[in-house]
């Protein structure tokens, strides 16, 4: 499999919503130490770390390609796990020998909760209210509010390559480099064509092509090349499903033509140029 280019940032939304899934039951945990290796991950804090010890998870969300911890006392954790990170579940007595591990949340049911990220492009913010903080995400694509009439009025008039609208967080959050080419193959549109050329139709399929390949994604744990795990810190399963990402040179199992690579938007873009028009 061809090598992870950079920019790719994995986890996106499927990864994300696996390890969100996988953590929830720690719901109800109370956070008994917070053991900070690396003060340079913190983004934000709005307060001390100590402070948040002795707070009961009381929800554990996704937001985009966030984390997002909320406490009983109404503190909020924020985690992105930029190219590389990983935030995953250790028993207390586990030893954890992994490099790059920045921060280890101890929790009083015998579990830990560890972050680690080798590239250092993620990081963890400590909140008070996240409401300002994920205001310029735009809307969820799993969401009923995700609809073909709403990404119509987003690429209305726009040149920009729908691949690259595609990404932008603050119209559609959680899309990243794989998935955005995996459902512009699956709804047979080119990647490179200006966003405002789609037509009504087209928007359709690639609105429902993003939900399709997000749900069926989610259904195998998330894609892993090199670095992503779930909360349980194992592999995904979707890589095996994947049909134009990394696939340079191989035979389209649609058409049969040759799955193309180009940059677009200075991104690494896979698609076949025989049956995406
Ligand atoms: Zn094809």
């Amino acid at each position: 499999m061809e090598a992870l280019k950079r920019g790719d940032s994995i986890p996106e939304l499927p990864e994300v919503e696996t390890i969100s899934r996988s953590l929830q039951i720690n719901l109800g945990a109370r956070i008994t130490k917070i053991d900070i290796k690396c003060a340079g991950v913190i983004r934000r804090r709005d307060f001390e770390p100590e402070e948040i010890c002795g707070s009961t998870i009381s929800s554990i969300n996704r937001k985009g390609k966030f984390l997002n911890f909320i406490f009983e006392n109404g503190l909020e954790l924020i985690i992105h796990m930029g190219m590389s990170g990983r935030f995953y579940m250790v028993h207390e007595d586990e030893e954890i020998l992994a490099p790059h591990v920045h921060v280890i949340i101890h929790l009083d049911n015998k579990k830990g909760l560890v972050y680690q990220d080798a590239r250092r492009f993620g990081g963890l913010w400590l909140i008070r209210d996240s409401r300002g903080f994920f205001s310029r995400l735009g809307r969820e694509p799993l969401s009923d509010e995700f609809t073909a009439e709403y990404l119509a009025r987003k690429v209305k008039k726009r040149r920009q390559a729908i691949k690259a609208l595609l990404l932008n967080q603050s119209i559609v959050c959680g899309i990243g480099n794989i998935y955005a080419d995996e459902a512009l193959f699956e709804a047979a549109i080119r990647p490179d064509r200006p966003a405002g050329s789609l037509s009504a139709s087209e928007i359709g399929c690639l609105c429902k092509a993003i939900k399709e390949v997000m749900q069926n994604s989610i259904q195998k744990r998330g894609t892993t090349f090199r670095d992503f795990r779930d909360g349980y810190n194992k592999s995904g399963g979707f890589q095996d499903y994947l049909k134009v990402y990394g696939k340079t040179d191989q035979d389209c199992s649609r058409c049969g033509g040759i799955i193309k690579r180009k940059k677009i938007g200075g991104r690494s873009t896979h698609f076949c140029d025989k049956c995406q028009k």
